[in-house]
């Protein structure tokens, strides 16, 4: 079992600065930061996981500490085979909590070996999701505070494409 592992699981559609924040403290922490595209989210997502995963991969590419997988299946199973005990998740709001809580107790309960452990988010992150950098992309907002400047460059190709069809 190796303690020096943290999975850092989500959907990262896409992958915004908070994200990058959680995965920079992470490793202050930790030896290694993998980073686990889900492949079985119930979310429509904007890039395909193959996408998400090339990105963040490219992304990360100058960090030999950061690693980018993809998992389907149980997140629990993914971070036994991975020979990890720590799920690293982040928590923003109060909003946030009541999903996180459910799930990290279920995915003790069903692996007892396996910590989840939250991070708070940095407060000049702490209304960034996802979602929101997505929908203000859409609508032709500035995204460059919110994402890397790679994905921001992929959003905006990837919108000018939905646009044109
Ligand atoms: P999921 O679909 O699993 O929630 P996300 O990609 O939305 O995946 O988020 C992955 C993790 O990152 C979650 O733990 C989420 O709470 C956390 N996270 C997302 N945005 C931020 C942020 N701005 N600051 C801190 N944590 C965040």
């Amino acid at each position: 079992m190796n303690r020096h592992i943290a999975i850092y699981p989500g959907s990262f559609d896409p992958f915004t600065n908070g994200h990058m924040d959680i995965v920079e403290r992470g490793l202050e922490i930790f030896d290694t930061v993998i980073i686990a595209v889900a492949a079985n989210s119930s979310k429509n997502s904007l890039f395909s996981v193959t996408e998400r995963v090339d990105l963040l991969t490219k992304l990360t590419a100058n960090n030999p500490r950061v690693k980018v997988e993809t998992f389907s299946g149980l997140l629990v199973d993914y971070v036994v085979e991975k020979k990890a005990r720590v799920i690293l998740r982040g928590l923003r709001a109060v909003t946030d909590f009541e999903f996180e809580f459910q799930l990290a107790q279920m995915n003790h309960t069903v692996c007892q070996q396996v910590e989840t452990l939250f991070m708070m988010t940095s407060p000049n992150f702490a209304y960034l999701s996802s979602s929101i950098v997505k929908e203000v992309g859409r609508l032709g907002g500035d995204i460059s505070n919110f994402v890397p400047p790679l994905i921001k460059e992929q959003l905006l190709q990837k919108f000018s494409q939905i646009n044109e069809d």
